[in-house]
């Protein structure tokens, strides 16, 4: 979710420490890295920028997890089996935040903050089988792929 600026070092420790966790500096890195990004990223490209800063892999992808256990970040799979991290948004705390949009052809997701997509039973049917709904993926063809 693309946000205005990035949260202050205080603010990163207070939330985490509001979800219940120790403010650690991998989890601090990897809040401050998933804030930055404007689209759901995965744990490899999270690992290219952490890395260089002193954490391993490792230690990133275990503190992904716990701060995605944690609430304070969401995980994704978008059919093409890979896990993608975001930020869940402050201010929304119902579960589809927002839908989201898969390229077939660069495999690249969007979010699409700016979109609500509500699922309305047709006409004349009976029951959904929608029990509840977690997430909304659209696929098609991003705006770089799509043929001219
Ligand atoms: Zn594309
Ligand atoms: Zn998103």
């Amino acid at each position: 979710m693309k946000k205005e600026g990035v949260s202050s070092l205080p603010e990163v420790r207070q939330r985490i420490r509001e979800a219940g966790l120790r403010s650690t500096t991998a989890r601090i890195a990897v809040m401050q890295r998933l804030e930055s990004a404007t689209s759901p990223i995965t744990h490899a490209e999270i690992a290219i920028d952490l890395v260089p800063q002193g954490f391993d892999k490792a230690t990133v992808y275990r503190n992904l997890i716990d701060l995605t256990d944690a609430g304070l970040v969401t995980r994704s799979e978008h059919g093409d089996h890979v896990w993608r991290f975001e930020l869940r948004s402050e201010s929304e705390h119902h579960d589809n935040d927002h839908p989201h949009f898969l390229c077939l052809d660069c495999g690249e997701v969007s979010c699409l903050s700016d979109v609500t997509v509500t699922i309305n039973p047709a006409p004349g049917s009976k029951k959904s089988n929608i029990g509840q709904l977690t997430e909304v993926l659209l696929k098609g063809h991003c705006g770089r792929c799509k043929p001219a």
